[in-house]
């Protein structure tokens, strides 16, 4: 464990060969040298997405596209994709024991245990990243994907019969393993599943209450993004997310939707990598809201404690006016007993106006009647104060969208159709 001194000079070596070695950095860091302190550091520009998108010429020279050994990619379907490189020795000496650490001192990953990963590993970085970083821990994994080759049947099938006691998933994966359990008569009550690891997507409270009772277990939640890979990891305290302080320094981009409370920021999370060469970030603003804080916890880790909070906030829909988390209404639909977990927010761009609707999944038996809509539709208007038009399907016929992100909103241009 590095002493509070140790780790501000690497975060400061990290940052001076990200200035020495990449052009993007030492244009930005112009007249901003030298970096000696942690302050300097804190006066350093805060940079965003789009500062990197399709410039792969101001960070990948030459000289150090050769170092590249992997490439990762963000997963957003609407924006232009963010190319992530990583050099050999920031896979196996940053990446890996990230994750390594992550499973082993929060959720408690052991050398016996039999884990399943349903992660993807097509230019996402946690198909890899929590399969070496589990292995590393000692334990034995089943990499099946995200249901592309390896159908969510035959996945719950490995779960029930090689005693699997560690499942990695998305919590729309999580819940779409559990709908294919029931399908296949699986008794999860009988099954030895210590935990479910997700990733990927806002866990909303409903969607982990749905996990844990569908599957009798217990969630652990991980923060993570192609840019950094995973960044906090949740531990049995629950109450939060401990940041990977050897390899991320975290900060709290004051500019914006910030407020300060004793002990406990909330705004934008802005990181830094410590130690990675290939493509570092530095004050990279995540455009996620969270709360930071610094309590300690029950766990006996003393490090940083990352609170989520609906998800990014380029994330959120302009409804009637208003901002709203599309996480906010996922929790309505996944409390509301008759709702199965799938669902759409359907956003259709007419010529003057934007018309949203949400489609509900009705559970297997459950009839569409008028008091389930109403309950739907008033807890809406209650808790986001808008009226949003609900329509309740029949069970099974919304359709589950490839991969290990469930795509729950859907856009449509309607312009075209008014004019003919
Ligand atoms: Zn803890």
């Amino acid at each position: 464990v590095l002493n509070q001194e140790q780790y501000v000079n690497r975060l400061i070596s990290s940052v001076n060969n990200a200035y020495d070695n990449i052009p993007f950095y030492r244009d930005l860091l112009k007249n901003k040298k030298p970096i000696m302190t942690l302050a300097d550091i804190q006066n350093l520009p805060v940079v965003t997405k789009s500062d990197f998108v399709g410039k792969p010429a101001a960070y990948i020279t030459r000289q150090n596209q050769k170092k590249i050994a992997i490439t990762f990619a963000t997963t957003g379907t609407t924006q232009e994709k963010l190319f992530v490189h990583l050099e050999l020795g920031d896979f196996k000496n940053w990446l890996v024991p990230k994750a390594r650490d992550a499973l082993v001192n929060f959720i408690g990953i052991k050398k016996s245990d039999i884990i399943l990963s349903t992660f993807g590993w097509e230019l996402t970085q946690p198909g890899s990243e929590y399969a070496f970083g589990a292995i590393e821990a000692g334990a034995h994994i089943y990499p099946v994907g995200p249901g592309t080759i390896t159908p969510s049947k035959v996945a719950v099938k490995i779960i029930a019969e090689k005693n699997i006691s560690v499942v990695f998933a998305t919590p729309s994966y999580a819940l779409r393993l559990a709908d294919a359990a029931l399908e296949n008569g699986i008794d999860t009550s009988i099954l030895k599943i210590r935990c479910f690891v997700v990733t990927g997507e806002t866990l909303t409270n409903a969607a982990r209450k749905r996990i844990e009772q569908a599957w009798k277990t217990e969630v652990y939640n991980i923060y993570g993004m192609a840019e950094t890979g995973l960044t906090g990891a949740e531990c049995k305290a629950h109450s939060g997310m401990h940041l990977l302080t050897n390899y991320i320094f975290a900060e709290i981009n004051r500019n914006q939707f910030t407020q300060s409370f004793e002990s406990e920021q909330m705004g934008e999370l802005v990181l830094t990598t410590i130690g990675k060469k290939g493509m570092p970030f530095i004050r990279y603003n995540t455009h996620d809201l969270v709360s930071l804080t610094d309590k300690p916890c029950s766990c006996g880790f003393q490090t940083s404690i990352i609170k989520a909070h609906f998800g990014r906030t380029d994330g959120m829909l302009k409804i009637k006016g208003r901002g709203i988390y599309p996480a906010l209404i996922e929790e309505i639909l996944l409390d509301t007993e008759e709702v199965s977990s799938n669902y759409r927010i359907l956003i259709e761009h007419g010529k003057y106006t934007d018309n949203i609707s949400v489609l509900a999944e009705l559970k297997p038996g459950e009839a569409k009647t008028k008091k389930t809509h109403k309950k739907v539709a008033d807890r809406i208007k209650e808790e986001l104060g808008i009226n949003l038009d609900v329509k309740l399907c029949k069970s099974g016929s919304l359709p589950h969208s490839e991969g290990w992100k469930e795509k729950r909103i859907i856009e449509v241009d309607v312009r075209k159709n008014t004019n003919s």
